[in-house]
């Protein structure tokens, strides 16, 4: 059974909490494991960081037992790859119960057709002028679970191919690029269903960065909220100030959620330390609140408290 994490408190010693909901580790795409994570989140001084990798739950045991030992509260979570009008969308899904089949398989369906595309991505790439293979890929993901883009990058990185991810994904790995090919992501309400059915709180990740802006404009938030999403991550770095300003109006306007964070994924990612954006401590509290009410509404255990 995972730990509890402790209950959090509004403010620490007299100030308020700082907190970062949105983090990736070595289990997907991020490039420390989730112990360090949780160890590097309590040196900047971070007291809770939810742990959202893409498409999984692995992380959740070892993330949990270092926030014992850190005692920063680590809050369970991932992001799940979901379509809308054939964008790429990305859920967080928060304090789920990880055990719902119906949500487990859908990820299984999305990392094995991450896994399934390696060979395609490879040969377009060596076809580029870059050869690499599928298990140079492999060595590059290391412990991962879920396989993504930034390994194959990484992969050409080590390769002496390219400088860093940033530059295989302008030159090759974007949507459009030569060598990008799509993979199977699950309908953006189902993923909000599957999220609320498993007990959990969903918040639409980074809605106007890079892939899903053009996609998500006021009513499709609005009809996406009809489907029982809960929340809007506001502050993130893909967000410019009028963003910002725009997104926190349409999620006051609908009562939703509003969160911040820093989409950490170690040196993968540069402007995205740890704490770069937070989240405000009432609105954590309000997440806390519907993940209770989630979980009682669909009848599961969660990870906080588990089916007795
Ligand atoms: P995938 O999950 O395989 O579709 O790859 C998407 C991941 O690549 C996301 O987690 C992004 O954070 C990451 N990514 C996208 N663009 C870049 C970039 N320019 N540099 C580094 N990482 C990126
Ligand atoms: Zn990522
Ligand atoms: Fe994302
Ligand atoms: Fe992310």
């Amino acid at each position: 059974m995972l730990p509890l994490p402790s209950l959090p408190l509004h403010r620490k010693r007299g100030r308020p909490l700082r907190i970062d909901l949105h983090t990736h580790s070595n289990v997907s795409d991020g490039t420390v494991s989730p112990d360090t994570l949780v160890h590097r989140a309590a040196a900047a001084g971070l007291d809770v960081v939810a742990l959202t990798d893409h498409d999984t739950f692995d992380g959740w045991p070892i993330a949990l037992t270092a926030a014992d030992d850190t005692g920063v509260v680590v809050v369970p979570g991932a992001e799940i790859s979901t379509r809308l009008r054939g964008a790429g969308v990305h859920v967080l899904g928060y304090l789920l119960d990880p055990t719902f089949e119906p949500l487990r398989d859908e990820l299984t369906k999305v990392r094995d057709s991450r896994a399934n595309r390696l060979a395609r991505m490879t040969q377009l790439l060596t076809e580029a002028g870059l050869p690499v293979d599928v298990s140079d890929v492999l060595a590059a993901a290391g412990p991962a679970t879920t396989i993504g883009r930034p390994h194959v990058a990484d992969a050409l990185v080590a390769k002496g191919y390219l400088t860093d991810r940033t530059e295989a994904f302008d030159r090759f790995l974007s949507e459009g690029g030569p060598a990008y090919v799509p993979k199977y992501a699950l309908d953006v309400h189902e993923a909000v269903r599957l999220i609320r059915a498993a007990g959990g709180v969903a918040v639409l990740a980074h809605p106007w960065g890079r892939a899903s802006r053009r996609v998500l404009d006021a009513d499709t938030i609005a009809a996406l909220a009809r489907s029982g999403m809960d929340g809007i991550e506001v502050d993130h770095e893909d967000h410019s100030a009028q963003d910002r300003a725009a997104l926190r109006a349409i999620a006051e306007s609908l009562d939703l959620l509003i969160t911040g964070s820093s989409d950490y994924h170690g040196t993968g990612k540069s402007g995205h330390e740890l704490g770069v954006n937070t989240t405000d401590p009432a609105e954590y509290e309000r997440l806390l609140e519907r993940a209770a009410a989630s979980t009682r509404v669909a009848g599961r255990g969660s990870p906080l408290r588990p089916i007795p």
